[in-house]
This record gives structure tokens, sequence and C-alpha cells, in this order.
């Protein structure tokens, strides 16, 4: 697929980095290797976030099966999620590989180190590899020494909450997490965008519609809770787009069933496609005349489109309980966009509107939405802003959009041979079919 080749080309740097640290890790005997990687991990705090009801803990397995891809890095175009650590990835693979016991003893240590043995849990726990039911990250030997032996924590957490590919989910797994380690569990998924072609031959996340049924299925046998990742905002696309698919993606996520659905705003990446385009794309007129997400700004929407976005959502009173802000990636992006915006008036009104959201996110009052949509109703900045939306490509040219940004992106990439690989991605256009509702 064009999208594989466009993010394999951008992470090959990091793949040879890889491969040269794999080699150096083979040389190693298991008590190097430990030794190793216990130095790594001492100087690393893994307990990622935290505030008075949750905790995260990212632990630093093997990585995530499908960005590592056996060496060749190309993963979900939109995420970046490594450390760049390559050495202590490397490592984890050979012992993984080697000793999958020791691989999860060194995991445990990894938890251990941040949160302590027998660690007091918070209401909400995030305990986190890249795809925690995926018996590639975690091997059986691995899974059974970090979740099944010794409990992680002193007492089971009111909720424990794992990251997982839909394709992962199983009913052996999800039990093992049931019965041995909380009183609820809860897996998070990405779904992304509700389009499956868009999800998969743009944002490469390689996940089809039917796994994500059968994933919420298999998780409410289980009596476990269901959450669906999306985005807000796709890179590539236009904002009146993208609101065009996350309406579409909420919408059939709630009539799936799922239990909670997040909300993250896409965010600046290295190394993602938004990542490139804003670093690569920014200065083309043609990038910058069609108004793409990953071209103007900081390489992310705007925070008007993020609040427009949020607002339609939650005027939905059946949704408001049901969403979920993601706090990472909204706490780095109020961040990022108060850094961005820089005269008095964009100050004001940024702060306006990240304070509404972050309060709402706990009060879930919708009045608290309306009175900052009344405010910027008025405003000259959000009126410009819904002119120039008005202008930008709507869904009936998604695919010409999707056709050009990857015409640029091909001739940035490969300047000689950019003609046939914007003629493959032309060819998967061809097969493309709009889902409907309900399919
Ligand atoms: S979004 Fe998740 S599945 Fe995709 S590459 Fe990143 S960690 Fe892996």
């Amino acid at each position: 697929m064009f999208i594989e080749d466009v993010i394999s080309r951008i992470w090959e740097p990091l793949s040879i980095k890889y491969e040269k640290q794999l080699e150096k890790a083979k040389t190693f005997d298991d008590d190097q290797l430990v030794t190793a990687i216990t130095e790594k991990l001492i100087e690393q705090d893994s307990h990622v976030f935290k505030n008075d009801w949750l905790n995260m803990t990212s632990l630093n397995t093997s990585g995530c099966p499908h960005k590592v891809n056996d060496g060749r890095f190309c993963g979900c175009s939109m995420c970046n999620y490594f450390s760049g650590d390559m050495e202590l990835l490397a490592m984890m693979s050979v012992v993984k590989q080697r000793n999958p016991l020791l691989y999860g003893k060194t995991l445990r240590f990894c938890f251990e180190n941040s949160r302590g043995k027998s660690a007091i849990p918070n209401v909400f726990e995030y305990v986190n590899g890249h795809d925690s039911l995926s018996t590639e990250e975690f091997p059986q030997e691995a899974f059974h020494e970090l979740f099944c032996k010794e409990n992680l924590f002193s007492t089971k957490p009111y909720r424990l909450i794992f990251e997982a590919r839909a394709s992962s989910v199983s009913k052996e797994r999800l039990m093992v997490y049931k019965e041995k380690c909380a009183r609820n569990v809860e897996i998070a998924f990405g779904v992304e965008v509700y389009d499956e072609w868009i999800r998969n031959h743009w944002l490469n996340k390689n996940i089809y519609n039917h796994e994500i049924v059968e994933a919420v299925k298999i998780i409410k046998e289980c009596k476990c809770q269901s959450r669906a990742n999306i985005l807000i905002g796709v890179p590539g696309l236009t904002e009146e787009q993208s609101m065009k698919l996350l309406m579409d993606s909420i919408n059939w996520l709630k009539d799936l069933g799922v239990d909670y659905i997040t909300l993250s705003p896409l965010v600046s990446k290295e190394r993602t496609i938004q990542g490139y385009i804003f670093d690569r794309l920014k200065d083309s007129p043609i990038i910058s005349k069609a108004h793409i997400i990953g071209g103007f700004e900081d390489g992310t929407p705007s925070i008007f489109f993020v609040f427009d976005a949020i607002y339609r959502i939650m005027s939905d009173s059946e949704l408001i309980d049901k969403m979920v802000f993601a706090p990472v990636n909204f706490m780095q992006y109020f961040v990022d966009k108060a850094r961005l915006y820089q005269s008095t008036e964009q100050k004001k009104l940024c702060r306006m509107i990240t304070n509404a959201l972050t309060e709402f996110d706990i009060k879930r009052d919708f009045k608290i939405l309306e009175e900052v949509k009344e405010t910027i109703s008025n405003d000259t900045s959000y009126l410009n802003y819904l002119r120039d939306k008005k202008q930008e490509n709507g869904e009936d040219k998604l695919l010409c959009t999707l056709g050009m940004v990857g015409e640029e992106i091909a001739k940035t990439l490969w300047p000689y041979t950019w003609e046939s690989k914007a003629c493959n991605l032309q060819e998967e256009i061809k097969c493309y079919s709009r889902p409907s509702i309900g399919e």
C-alpha cells in the first residue's frame, strides 16, 4: 500500500538503527542483557501520568508489533508511540525471543521500579504496553509472570484499563484480567475513524470494521467494558472532511454499543504523517490553499475546530457520559496551542476554550459549552474560521484531497520516482467504497 511505503520511508533511519542494536543485543548473554535493561529502566519513570483518580503506567515492552513490523518500522501513520530508545527496544525484543519468562520478569521490574512492589492502586489504573492482549508483545509466559502470578497492586483497583488492538481481543486473556487483576476491566482500542478505507489505506491501522464489531462482542460477553479511541482531526484532510468522518464514527460506535468513546485531538509528533506534512509541505501553495490538517498552525487542527467538534458531539445528551477526553493528548494539545497562539486576543480565546473544556470534562454540564459557543459566535476570528471552512473541500472531494496530498508527499519522499508511487495510491483509491452507517 502507498501509506506503508510512506511510513516505512519516514521511519527508515530508525529501522536501520534498530537493526544495528538488534545485532548488538544478540551478542549479549542473558545476564548481560538483564543488567543492561535494568540499568536503563532504573533511569526511567514509567509512571507517565497521574491525577487524583487516574494513574498511567507504561511498560517498556519490545514495542507495538504493528509498528515494529519485524524491524521495518511501519505502524499507524498518526502515531509515534516510541521513546526513540532503539537500544532498549532491541534488547527487549532479544530477551523476549530467547526467554519469554525472563522478559516477563523485566516487565514486572519496569512496573515495580516506577510504582513499587504491591503498588497502592488509584481508582483508575492504566497499565500498558501497546497491544496488551497481543501474544506477540506479551507471550504466554510473560503474560503469566506479569498478570497472573502475583498481583501488581496491593488490592484490586476499581478499574484497570488496557490498550489493545481490536484484532487481539480474546476471551482467554480477558478472563485472566478479570479474575486476577481488577474489579472492572476496560479494553481501549483504536478505531480512529469509522471509514475503514481511510483507517487502513491512509492511517495504516490494519484493523477492519468486522474485527471491531467482534472485539466489542467478546468484551461484552466477558462482562468487561469497551472503549473506542477516535481522532479529532485526520491528517491530510480538511477540517470539514474530518468533521464528517468524526460524526460518522461517533454514530457508528454509539449504534455498536461501545461503553465509552475516547476523543483524541491530533497532536504534533515527529515521524507521523501530520508531522511530515507540517515539516515538509506547509509552505506548498497546494497544501496551504487546500487548508489541509497538518499543513497549518502547528500541524494540528485549530482550537475552534476541536471546540466545535466537542460541542456537536455533546449536544446529544446520550453521549455526554460516554465520552472520555484522552488525558495525555488533550494536555499536550492545549499546551501546544497555548504556545502557538501569540496575540492577546488569540491567547484569551484559547484560554477560554481550554478552561471550558477542562471544566466540562469534570462537571459534564453542557451549559458550559453553550456559554462559550455564544461568546465566540460574535468573535471576528471565529467568524473568519467559519467563512474559511466554507471554502474547504468537503466530503464529496475526500478522495480528490487524499490523491492530491499523497502526490505532494510522494514528490518529497521520492523526487525521481514519485509518479509511480502516486499512481499506486490512485489505484487504491479506485477500490474505495464509502460504507454507510449500519454496515
Ligand atoms: S496507534 Fe497503537 S497500534 Fe498503531 S502503531 Fe501506535 S501503538 Fe501501534
